[in-house]
């Protein structure tokens, strides 16, 4: 699909224009305050953008916006064929516009420019697609009642849903959260991490221009601890929906309480095992083992961070991997070469080292990796680090990095297996690399994980649902699973005896 060299790339990057404003009821628009931030470029810490910082003033206003245009029927009590038109015209305009959204990816968020192209934006248009291709063909139900009664089970949007995405996969995540909630008729705020906001900004024109109605997409760049929590206490909000860390899920839960009681979908942290028996295609797994940790910097919920390996393979299994991890060292982002970009900031920059440091203190012992590496002035990046000589019970086995940094664990048998990996307080996903068809299924039944993959890593589609267990989230994205979460049921009881 592109032949763009890091030249082209880099002069596209120069040449292109960025909207920095909020979008309320149909418009780009300052935030009240007149106040801005700074948009850096992760990989040359270079200043992008001037971005809207908007606060509790501006939620009012989008709020209110939102509730009129939910209110009014005009996107909400469209047919379902309708709005439909509307989310894949608005899938088709992302599609045309593919290398622009995966350009301010790659520079919002230090991402690789062949991830962001054929993995972010590819995967928000086919997300988008099909959440308004499916919203026609899903049929409420009809009770199993006697003649003289008619009971209906019909399905009603919730109304005006907030959605608070993480910076780690920005665009992904918010056709996630967008395409069901828009496709099932309610109206959506959507609060970008306050360091990643251009691609949801670059949306929400777009969305316009497909047809969806003033009010209906409301786009609030801001920071999470002001903006973030005012729209969570709101008490005229009735949805919010959330990716990030769980200590934030944890707030956002009480926020819900200490309000009305607004339905929360929570998509949160992991510390995902992968498991590897002796029995496995040891080479495949090796450079899984290594795509599942390093892949977009490590900066992955479902990481597979802890790697847990056989004790009679673990050493000449490690060093495959390690041998793996040479083909994952940092490139400047937008060359299409590169396969490990930069991390988010200096925050996660500095949580990366401290991780570093627990590790050796712990006693691990380091495999490759462990420092930064030097790709271009100003921007943070790290080599992919493996850890070996650990123990579950080690904080940096129980803990999320949110880098490259893995862990390897010895273990005994398929229950020494199954006991380590679901002594965690995460529950998102899970490996198993074996030939042994009974071992696969076994473990993966014992497994306490929303996803486990066998014999690959990351595995999945917009066809079946993900989310977590545990301290890992409550909500479900993708298939038809997630409109369950934008909407409420109803029971109508009808006499007609
Ligand atoms: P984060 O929790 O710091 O921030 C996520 C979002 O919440 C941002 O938009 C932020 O501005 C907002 N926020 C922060 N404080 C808030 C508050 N008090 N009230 C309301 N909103 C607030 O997470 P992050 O650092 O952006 O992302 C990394 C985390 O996200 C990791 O833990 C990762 O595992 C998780 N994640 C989970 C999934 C999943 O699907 N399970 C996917 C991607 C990332």
């Amino acid at each position: 699909m592109s032949d763009l060299t890091l030249a082209d790339w880099q002069q596209r990057a120069a040449e292109l224009s960025i909207e920095g404003r909020a979008f309320i009821n149909g418009e780009y628009v300052n935030a009240l305050s007149g106040k801005t931030t700074a948009d850096i470029n992760p990989a040359n810490g270079q200043k992008l953008a001037d971005i809207a910082c908007c606060g509790p003033e501006d939620a009012e206003l989008a709020i209110a916006g939102a509730r009129k245009a939910y209110q009014s029927g005009v996107w909400s009590k469209l047919p379902p064929a309708e709005r439909k038109k509307v989310i894949v015209r608005w899938a088709n305009l992302l599609e045309e516009h593919q290398q622009e959204l995966a350009l301010l990816e790659s520079l919002d968020c230090g991402k690789p420019i062949s991830d962001t192209l054929y993995v972010d934006s590819a995967s928000a248009i086919n997300t988008l697609r099909w959440n308004g291709e499916a919203v026609d063909k899903v049929y409420d139900e009809i009770a199993p009642t006697g003649p003289g009664e008619l009971g209906l089970v019909t399905r009603m949007p919730l109304g005006v849903v907030v959605a608070i995405v993480p910076w780690n996969f920005p665009l992904a995540t918010t056709a996630w959260k967008l395409g069901p909630s828009l496709a099932t008729g309610n109206s959506v705020i959507l609060k970008p991490a306050s360091n990643t906001p251009l691609t949801a900004l670059r949306l929400a024109g777009l969305a316009k221009e497909a047809g969806l109605p003033d009010g209906v997409l409301q786009v609030l760049p801001g920071p999470g601890g002001s903006l973030g929590e005012a729209l969570s206490l709101h008490m005229d909000i009735d949805g919010q929906t959330f990716t990030g860390s769980t200590p934030v899920g944890k707030m956002l839960m009480e926020y819900s309480a200490k309000s009305n009681l607004k339905r929360t979908f929570l998509e949160l942290g992991g510390k995902s095992p992968n498991i590897v028996f002796a029995d496995a295609d040891l080479d495949k797994a090796a450079k899984m083992a290594a795509l599942a940790i390093f892949y977009n910097q490590g900066e992955t919920c479902t990481a597979g961070s802890r790697l847990l390996v056989e004790e009679s393979i673990i050493d000449e299994f490690v060093a495959k991997v390690a041998e793996a991890a040479k083909g994952h060292m940092p490139g400047n982002p937008l060359d299409p070469n590169t396969v490990m970009g930069a991390l988010i900031d200096k925050k996660q920059f500095d949580t990366v080292e401290y991780y570093v440091d627990v590790a050796t203190k712990e006693g691990a012992e380091l495999v490759c990796g462990g420092k930064p590496a030097q790709v271009v002035e100003g921007g943070y990046y790290y080599e992919p680090t493996i850890f070996k000589g650990v123990r579950n019970n080690m904080q940096i086995a129980q803990e999320e990095v949110f880098g490259p940094v893995l862990v390897a664990i010895p273990f005994k048998d398929e229950a020494d297996a199954v006991a380590i990996a679901n002594d965690s307080i995460y529950g998102l996903a899970c490996g198993i690399w074996t030939n042994n068809l009974g071992r696969a299924h076994r473990v993966a039944a014992e497994i306490e994980a929303g996803s486990v993959w066998v014999n690959n890593y990351f595995g999945g589609d917009i066809t079946v649902p993900f989310g977590g267990f545990k301290q890992s989230g409550n909500g479900r994205d993708k298939s038809l699973h997630a409109f369950d979460d934008y909407t409420e049921l109803k029971s109508t009881w009808i006499d007609i005896s």
